[in-house]
């Protein structure tokens, strides 16, 4: 009896499984209704039609997601490139060419979607084409040589139409290049449990800091802007806006172990940082705000703004450092902070004041005002 249930433990600890699937979107309907009729037989007697009806029903019977098959012949590429509206109908049909591309050598099939985003991201239509230049059979098991099994290769197909992406790194019928798996296999079921009912699936659950500017903060001459962003989904871009203005791109990827080790669970924590030098006296003196936008595969965004000051020289760049002096000496001015009197910066005299910043660990300035010489 003792034996039975290490046994059974033993198995328990090897069963478990690692899941790696890929989404993309739900369709915007479920039942899905599919328009597919196809003519010919294969040449071991089963019809591309009733091989199709059966790739239809794997996914029925393995998942919750359900195709309500409408056995009439429509042109997937009827309507193409497939505009935003499509033609609304879901199809499936051998075709010569990719919708008026060549096929390339090794394709066998193409699925196009079109997306439609509203509260969240669906798939309004998929049409799928099968190249009609490949020998095709239908068969299980191994792959045989120089004849595809059309069954499995629709299987597939049907995966990228209810919203699933290639998967290559566990046994998948969605990996990139079709192989022995012939059916789906429990990475891909739970893809498609997930899909359909994954609370994560709708809550975007972006985090943003921005560091550097901080709020309130006053800059000058040259300095960072920095900070991290992490989702459930990997990150798609990061826009800043000066003033509310799109201003530019910055790329995420700087190391953080301090963010992977509070969000070790999301995609790319680790190198969730992003920098980028930003010359502050270029921007008037003043009030102004930077807004960091962070969108990710899903096209959610979040964002998060700080308004600061910025303190300048009257020369924007000063590319000369004997053009700087120091005559009028220092005063302590807080416990953190003191003011340098009578800078002369290109001729002109200045009272500035630097300031301790925790977030750049140095002191900076803070204060520039002109004074007499
Ligand atoms: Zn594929």
């Amino acid at each position: 009896m003792c034996r039975k249930i290490a046994t059974l433990l033993l198995l328990s600890l090897f069963c478990h499984t690692v899941y790696a699937y890929e989404l993309a979107f739900r369709t915007i309907q479920e039942p899905l209704p599919i328009y597919i009729n196809l003519s010919g037989s294969s040449g071991s007697g089963t019809t591309w039609h009733a091989a199709a009806v059966e790739a239809l029903n794997t996914w029925g019977e393995n998942t919750e997601f359900e195709f309500n098959l409408i056995s009439v012949k429509v042109d997937p590429c009827s309507v193409f490139p497939p505009n935003f509206f499509g033609d609304d109908r879901n199809t499936v049909a051998f075709a010569d060419d990719a919708c008026g591309v060549p096929f390339d050598e090794d394709t066998l099939a193409i699925t196009f979607s079109v997306a439609i985003i509203t509260d969240d991201i669906y798939t309004l239509e998929s049409d799928v084409v099968i190249n009609n230049n490949v020998d095709w059979d239908v068969y299980d098991g191994p792959l045989r040589p120089f004849t595809m099994d059309f069954k499995r290769v629709l299987i597939h197909e049907l995966g990228h139409v209810i919203g699933l992406n290639h998967e290559d790194d566990v046994p998948a019928i969605m990996a990139s290049f079709i192989d022995s798996i012939d059916e789906p296999t429990a990475d891909d079921i739970k893809g498609v449990e997930v899909l359909y009912s994954n609370p994560a699936f709708t809550d975007d659950g972006i985090e943003v800091v921005l560091e550097e500017p901080g709020e309130s903060a006053t800059v000058s001459g040259i300095s960072n802007i920095r900070g991290w962003a992490v989702g459930n989904a990997d990150i798609l871009r990061i826009d800043l806006l000066l003033d509310g203005e799109t201003f530019t791109r910055v790329p995420r990827g700087g190391t953080r172990e301090d963010v992977k080790k509070l969000y070790k669970d999301r995609p790319g924590s680790e190198s969730a940082g992003f920098s980028m030098a930003m010359a502050w006296s270029l921007l008037e003196p003043g009030e102004h705000t930077l807004t960091v936008r962070v969108m990710d595969w899903f096209f959610r965004t979040t964002e998060v703004t700080h308004t600061f000051n910025v303190e300048a020289f009257d020369a924007a760049f000063v590319s000369d450092s004997n053009q700087v002096s120091l005559d009028g000496g220092y005063e302590k001015t807080s416990q953190n902070s003191f003011k340098i009197k009578g800078l002369s910066v290109e001729g002109k005299s200045y009272d500035v004041i630097f300031k301790w910043n925790t977030g750049s660990q140095k002191f900076e300035m803070t204060e520039i005002d002109a004074s007499e010489p």
